[in-house]
């Protein structure tokens, strides 16, 4: 249930429902918005009504959310979540959409991570990726080079400005992850690690979330909750396409519905991961504009500097003068549909 005060409301009013709440074993967030204050209780709605809240002083509205996400739903907040970072760039909304690209992995090779990254930056690209700690199908292939790699990415952000993306796969990495990169990316074998969940739900950076091989949408959103849950709402969802029947042509079959279907029922931004989504180079480019024109509010791309030698994913990565093509041709979209997202948004220049 939500709790939207009146604007009139008196810390003793807030006070007073919080109090009530409580007694009935509900827990509870206190939002201090700029005009309202809106009081998230979580507990069981049978043991008391909303009318027993609405009756009390300064309570505006009671609202019951129907969906089990219930941080994540449109019900509980209407307009989307804009995340913002230091440095201006924004994510979610009528902001433009944000382009996060780089290798798979981070190598032991710096040069090549810094073609990608001043190519990244020089195409208006806002985060460099690269996984220091691999999810990996097979012990034997390549596990990533950590700290080191946490290094790299480090120093190439600072050289180019760029903020930087790197999976977390067990929260008792999450502190040193934190200490280099500007957001945390729960990849998609983990969508459902709960404990992790949980863990990124306490640190202070904002998260990228990827749908689960095989989760529903709903899984998906419930998912957000236990971060949000756990005291972190800047949770940026990304669609990597899920695993069915036919894996002939495609690694996944991306689910480009989801992107509408996620900005219905919730206010949280989200992302696209061709490169995961199809696995194939050609499809990158369709892909990515097919995320952008539902609404994608942004685009994950793996580059390498060199993908017949890469040491993870190079199959899918897009060399860097493909990429160069590519984006000219994709930024032209995005300046179009960025006026559009801001007309709808009735925030025009
Ligand atoms: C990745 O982004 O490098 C990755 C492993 O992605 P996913 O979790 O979507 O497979
Ligand atoms: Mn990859």
């Amino acid at each position: 249930m939500i709790i939207v005060m009146e604007k009139s409301a008196s810390k003793e009013n807030i006070k007073r429902v919080v109090e009530v709440l409580t007694e009935h074993e509900f827990r509870v967030i206190v939002n201090q918005g700029e005009i309202y204050t809106v009081i998230d209780a979580f507990g069981d709605k049978t043991s008391i009504t909303p009318g027993r809240i609405s009756a009390l002083d300064g309570v505006k509205e009671v609202k019951i959310i129907r969906e089990p996400f219930r941080l994540a739903s449109r019900d509980r907040k209407s307009e989307d979540t804009v995340i913002e970072f230091e440095n201006g760039v924004k994510i979610g909304g009528a902001c433009k959409p944000v382009m996060i690209v780089g290798p798979c992995s981070v190598e032991n090779d710096y040069d090549g991570l810094k073609q990608v990254a001043f190519a990244a930056k020089k195409l208006g690209c806002e985060f460099l990726r690269g996984g220091a700690f691999k999810p990996r199908t097979s012990p034997y292939d390549f596990q990533g080079y950590e700290e080191k790699a946490l290094k790299y990415l480090k120093r190439a952000s600072d050289e180019t400005g760029l903020l930087t993306v790197t999976e977390v796969m067990d929260s008792a990495d999450l502190d040193l992850i934190c200490s280099y990169v500007d957001v945390v990316q729960i990849g998609a074998r983990n969508m459902q690690n709960f404990k992790l969940l949980k863990a990124v739900g306490k640190c202070n950076k904002p998260v990228i979330l990827k749908r689960g091989l095989a989760s529903t949408i709903r899984e998906f959103l419930l998912a957000a909750e236990h971060i949000m849950y756990n005291g972190n709402e800047r949770v940026i969802l990304c669609e990597r396409g899920i695993r069915s029947f036919d894996s002939t042509f495609t690694r996944n079959v991306m689910d480009i519905a989801s992107i509408p279907v996620i900005k219905k029922y919730s206010h949280l931004p989200i992302i696209v991961d061709p490169s995961h989504g199809t696995g194939q180079r050609y499809l990158i480019e369709p892909l990515t504009k097919a995320g952008l024109i539902v609404g994608a509010d942004g685009v994950m791309i793996e580059v390498h500097h060199d993908p017949e030698n890469a040491l993870s994913d190079g199959k899918q990565s897009l060399p860097i003068p493909v990429f160069i093509d590519m984006m000219n041709r994709v930024n032209k979209m995005i300046e179009h549909l960025h006026y559009e997202k801001k007309c709808l948004s009735a925030d025009v220049d």
